[in-house]
């Protein structure tokens, strides 16, 4: 009875792994199609691939609602990595936010840190939001339920004392925010995402003139101050030119992270690892939104633990692994 308990607590291990050819699938969560964790999930998939022969693994990245979703969608083994932003991940791991309510998700497990992400708030120029604290009363677009970014907005908003019930509050995905700001169906919508994407160029080429706004001020020092996972951050001019607004904005950002469930086999995430590592250049050169990544940034900004795997090949190539990440 025993022996027939622990097969069955073993089946998910194999689930994703085929086990006459002993290749081993993995799918990545991403985001929309029109952000950033879409092509850098595909360009990571396609390099797992490339190397495929010798370690023999699949990997296929899909769209999905983002950050949230990706978390849950690794610990419960439908997906084997996800691309997360580090204040999810951290949320996450301590049992905070959408985790309060089920407590600390302690099988959680970073793999490495990826690229900046900056809280984007974007308004039509006719809707007359300047600032952060004209969006009361106004038709904003916050995120969905699985985004990253729905925490974010509501971090902010809340920093200026201002509530969801404040606002004409809509939780749609962000791949269609950029077509309702054009169609006048919303006046604003926050995106948090690494620069430059798709959504940010469509939002602000179209026939409406729309801005990309600052989210600073005390309010934002003190959410800075509080949080560990938040840190300055800066959008440019240069990639939005039909845009209205200065060269540079600042605004507040965190950063996308590759997570994994301590469940995956180590030495899929020893090879994981050894791949970011390895063809670090090339991956670098995936997105503009990569571009001041260092090989030591692959380690800052996480907050679950390294996956055994991950750490035992950071360890391996003479890292400097935080403490807390050994656990
Ligand atoms: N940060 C967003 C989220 O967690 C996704 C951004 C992207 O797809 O690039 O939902």
């Amino acid at each position: 009875m025993k022996r027939i308990l622990i097969l069955f607590l073993l089946l998910p291990l194999w689930a994703s792994c085929d086990q006459e050819m002993g290749t081993r699938f993995v799918n990545i969560g991403t985001g929309g199609l029109s952000g950033v964790y879409y092509p850098v999930g595909q360009g990571l998939a396609r390099l797992l691939n490339e190397g495929s022969e010798g370690h023999k693994v699949k990997a296929a990245a899909q769209s999905t609602g983002g950050s949230v979703f990706n978390i849950n969608a690794v610990l419960s083994g439908d997906l084997q990595l996800g691309i997360a932003q580090s204040d999810r991940q951290y949320q996450a791991y301590y049992g905070q936010a959408e985790w309060e309510a089920i407590g600390p998700q302690l099988d959680l497990r970073s793999i490495a840190a990826l690229h900046p992400e900056a809280v984007t708030l974007v308004a039509s120029v006719d809707s007359g939001i300047q600032q952060l604290s004209d969006l009361k009363g106004q038709r904003v677009n916050l995120g969905n339920p699985g985004s990253g970014q729905l925490g974010n907005a509501r971090d902010v908003l809340a920093a200026f004392g201002i509530s969801e019930a404040d606002l004409d509050a809509k939780q749609v995905k962000a791949v269609e925010a950029p077509g309702l700001l054009q169609d006048e169906r919303i006046d604003a919508f926050f995106y948090t995402v690494g620069h430059p994407n798709g959504n940010l160029k469509e939002a602000t080429s179209g026939r409406v003139k729309v801005g990309i706004l600052a989210i600073t001020g005390p309010p934002i020092q003190a959410l800075i101050s509080a949080k560990p996972y938040y840190a300055p951050a800066q959008i440019f001019r240069k990639y939005y030119p039909a845009a209205a607004m200065p060269e540079v904005v600042d605004t507040v950002g965190v950063k996308a992270t590759l997570v994994t469930s301590a469940k995956l086999d180590a030495q899929l995430a020893y090879q994981i690892t050894q791949l970011l590592v390895e063809h670090f250049e090339e991956i670098k050169a995936m997105h503009p939104a990569f571009e001041g990544l260092k090989p030591e940034s692959l380690l800052e900004g996480l907050s679950a633990p390294l996956h055994p795997g991950a750490l035992k090949y950071y360890r391996e190539k003479g890292f400097k692994v935080p403490e807390r990440l050994q656990r």
